[in-house]
């Protein structure tokens, strides 16, 4: 385990540490899972009515909730806006399936 201290998260396979160890407090944070996407979502601001129903049901914590102001088209004033964190997502689909108002649309990931 000290073998990963002060290091970068490993990015091999073979690198990886047995089983479900957390090498230090922290390391998921430097962990990109980009790669295992087939499916992204995209959240279509114009829809969204900021319940956090994304935030609350990701599983990864790859919704963002962010002080940033969004007015949609017919004038509404949002003082928040919900964004995907694309690093910590692993593109599940949960929070498409669970948004009230069918906001997220899971896209093909294109390389
Ligand atoms: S697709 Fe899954 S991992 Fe990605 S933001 Fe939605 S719920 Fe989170
Ligand atoms: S679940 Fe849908 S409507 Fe609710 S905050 Fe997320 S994207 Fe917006």
């Amino acid at each position: 385990m000290d073998r990963y201290l002060g290091k970068k998260y490993p990015e091999t396979m073979e690198d990886l540490p047995i089983a479900a160890i957390v090498p230090w407090p922290g390391s998921t944070e430097e962990v990109d899972v980009s790669s295992w996407r087939t499916f992204r979502p995209v959240i279509n601001q114009e829809k969204c009515i900021r319940c956090r129903l994304c935030w609350v049901y990701c599983p990864d914590s790859a919704i963002l909730e962010l002080d940033k102001e969004y007015t949609n088209k017919q004038g509404k004033k949002f003082r928040i806006t919900f964004e995907v964190d694309y690093q910590h997502c692993k593109g599940c689909g949960i929070c498409a399936f669970e948004c009230p108002v069918n906001a997220i649309e899971m896209v093909p990931e294109e390389r």
